[in-house]
């Protein structure tokens, strides 16, 4: 079924969840945009479903964290609710990884449905307080927030009154100031904080430890905006969408070199054959594939021998690759894989936080080697290996994939 994406519009969860089901997404076959009428919560606070039900639901759809690290949202949730005392609530929207783009889509689309999801969350884990932290480029975005936050507050009023006993979380909008390692949950914690955005030393991990000492439930927000959908749909249904025994749909951010680039809705596990055939048009009239990034700058760089590699969490590892945030940036016969490379090394040498020795001179010294027309493999080895062990966060752990897949993929463009 083609869902084909840019086309959801801005209707209810329930609506989206039919049309996605029917396999048909396309402008016309969806109801017009109507205001989101919390219904998923509010089967919530009439006892219609329970808490244990919607972890039940999550955990049939397999829904995974979608910022990147794709940790299963049940497990999150179940873990913070068994926290003693105040327990907060965190989202991210700090979109600045290399070639992301859906979070600013499931913003200014969905806005509506991912407070709704924020606030299922919130009664299902016991959550008193949540900031959501927004990248601060996006203007546009932020006035959008700002109205649905400030329509949500009279609603949540009422239900207050129908429901005795529900205590809606406070909700509060935090502005990021542009640093790209603000979006490592534990730095956008120290931000929200107040302080400068360092990542912490894990463990502890901030379910346990989050904002303020509390334990904290941390979502990206289209983990969120699912989880109306996928109560609305059941969590097993969802979950058939996708394709070669993943599970459900994954918004992929494409750019590069296809006719049509942009967010495309599509099924889990789908190859990048078919990602660029069905949903981007295919390639660029020009242009043949040559090599591609499957998760933005840190997910690595690879060929196009492996474009029938399902892409999805954990599919891509023993290609030394990941898809982290589904950012695939596509590469044609007149790219080089490696100035791809030494663009990403120079943009991780720039959004280093300096904070540990291995990340902030490692970054640099990789830079100035990958200079060289050609590259010295010892050499690089030494710094990987220092950064993959001693980095604090995944900025400095991840860094020196591209340099790994070109290596590895692309030989002949780094001499001998
Ligand atoms: Fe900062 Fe890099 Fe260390 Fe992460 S790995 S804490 S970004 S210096």
């Amino acid at each position: 079924a083609c869902v084909g994406q840019h086309q959801l519009p801005h209707a209810s969860p329930e609506a989206i969840g039919d049309a996605i089901a029917r396999g048909d997404t396309g402008p016309r076959a969806l109801p017009a945009p109507q205001a989101n009428a919390l219904t998923q919560l509010q089967r919530l606070l009439a006892g219609a479903l329970t808490g244990d039900a919607v972890i039940a639901e999550l955990k049939a759809a397999n829904l995974r964290g979608l910022g990147g690290a794709g940790f299963p949202a049940w497990r999150k949730w179940d873990t913070v609710r068994a926290q003693p005392g105040v327990r907060y609530g965190v989202v991210n929207i700090d979109e600045g990884e290399v070639g992301t783009f859906k979070d600013w889509h499931v913003l200014t689309t969905g806005a509506p449905q991912v407070l709704e999801g924020l606030l299922i969350a919130a009664e299902v884990v016991g959550l008193s307080h949540v900031w959501l932290y927004l990248r601060d480029e996006y203007h546009d975005a932020r006035a959008l927030l700002e109205r649905e936050i400030a329509s949500l507050r009279p609603r949540l009023q009422a239900l207050a009154e129908r429901f005795p006993g529900y205590r809606a979380p406070a909700i509060e909008l935090r502005r990021g100031a542009g640093a790209y390692v603000c979006g490592e949950e534990s730095a956008l914690i120290e931000s929200i904080e107040g302080k400068r955005g360092l990542p912490r030393l894990k463990p502890p991990i901030v379910a346990h430890h989050g904002v303020f000492g509390r334990p904290t439930l941390a979502h990206n927000l289209e983990t969120l905006w699912w989880v109306p959908l996928l109560l609305a749909q059941g969590g097993a249904t969802w979950a058939a969408q996708g394709r070669r025994g993943r599970h459900g749909l994954r918004r992929f951010s494409v750019s590069g070199r296809v006719k049509r680039p942009g967010v495309h809705l599509a099924p889990a596990g789908i190859t990048l054959r078919e990602l660029i055939d069905e949903f981007a048009g295919g390639m660029a009239e020009g242009h043949t594939l040559h090599a591609f990034l499957p998760g933005g700058a840190s997910g690595g760089i690879l060929p196009a021998s492996l474009a029938d590699v399902p892409l999805d969490f954990d599919t891509l590892a023993e290609h030394g690759a990941f898809v982290g945030s589904m950012a695939v940036v596509v590469l044609g016969q007149h790219d080089r894989a490696r100035d791809a490379a030494l663009n990403l090394m120079r943009f991780f040498e720039h959004e280093s936080c300096g904070q540990c020795t291995p990340c902030r001179a490692g970054t640099g010294q990789l830079v100035r080697l990958m200079q060289s027309p050609a590259w010295d493999g010892e050499r690089m080895d030494e710094l990987s290996a220092v950064m993959r062990e001693a980095s604090i966060c995944g900025l400095g752990q991840a860094a020196p994939n591209p340099v790994d897949s070109v290596r590895r993929f692309f030989p002949d463009e780094v001499g001998p």
